[in-house]
């Protein structure tokens, strides 16, 4: 997407990312502080926060909170403590991107390990909903807020041998659409999903060993549009998808 967002565009918001350590969260955590926005990064591996903490603070950015969290593993009374913390340091949340997923094996359903099959809907599905009902509350306080999915194409049109990743970000297309609908009119927090596409990241790498990296574009190229959806010119877009 062509957008060109003003210095300022997140300035005064509190905006939390998921799976902010590496990929595209990295990208965008960083993007979201360049235009003004404090960042709240939520990640499993304490260093790779650590470091874009850091970096945040060497370019003279406002100071970033940091959430080590497993999603695999968190549970509600971890994500309310969370919330708690939030809610006691900046009052609010205006921004939610729900970034964080595993991939997972892709083999045939019939050789799948189920409890590979149980920790990828766990990341990429049943966190995202914890997250988002324990967010709420936070989400309501701002005049306007906006929460971001993360899909993907396997989760538009479910793709053979993609298991699990496929049927997560199917699921968790349902529930961003489900809830879109259910705040439309009763909350000023509007909710899209974002398909970033084939990206330069370890994730794709992954899914794509055989693939030239350079062929494929950088999560910079695709901050004109996760910007836009954090900032005020998206106010009024609510249930649709963007594609990157
Ligand atoms: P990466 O694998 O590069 O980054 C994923 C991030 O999520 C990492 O920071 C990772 O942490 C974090 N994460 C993974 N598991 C957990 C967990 N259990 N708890 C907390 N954090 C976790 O992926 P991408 O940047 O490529 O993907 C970002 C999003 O974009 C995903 O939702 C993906 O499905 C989607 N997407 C990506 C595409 C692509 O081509 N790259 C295409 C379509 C969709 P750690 O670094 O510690 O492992």
């Amino acid at each position: 997407m062509e957008y060109e967002a003003g210095p300022d565009l997140l300035a005064g918001k509190a905006i939390l990312v998921t799976g902010a350590g590496d990929g595209i969260g990295k990208t965008a955590a960083m993007s979201y502080a360049r235009h003004g926005a404090t960042v709240i990064l939520l990640g499993r591996t304490v260093s790779k926060l650590e470091n874009l903490y850091d970096e945040i603070i060497a370019t003279g950015l406002n100071e970033p909170g940091i959430v080590p969290m497993d999603l695999a593993t968190a549970s509600a009374a971890d994500i309310q403590e969370m919330s708690a913390v939030i809610e006691k340091q900046y009052g609010r949340l205006d921004g939610l991107l729900h970034n964080a997923a595993i991939l997972g094996d892709r083999i045939p359903v019939e050789h799948y390990d189920l409890n590979q099959w149980a920790r990828v809907m766990q990341v990429n599905f049943n966190a995202v909903v914890l997250l988002t009902q324990l967010l709420l509350p936070l989400l309501k306080v701002p005049a306007s807020s906006s929460i971001v999915f993360t899909s993907s194409g396997v989760g538009v049109t479910p793709r053979a041998y993609w298991g699990a990743y496929s049927v997560s970000k199917y699921a968790m297309e349902g529930f961003a659409k489900l809830l879109a609908d259910e705040l439309e009119n009763t909350a000023n927090i509007r909710v899209n999903i974002l398909n970033p596409g084939a990206t330069r990241t370890s994730m794709r790498a992954a899914a794509y060993p055989g693939e030239n990296p350079g062929t494929v574009k950088t999560p910079d190229e695709l901050m004109g549009l996760y910007l836009y959806l954090m900032g005020p010119d998206s106010k009024d877009e609510n249930g649709r998808t963007f594609s990157g």
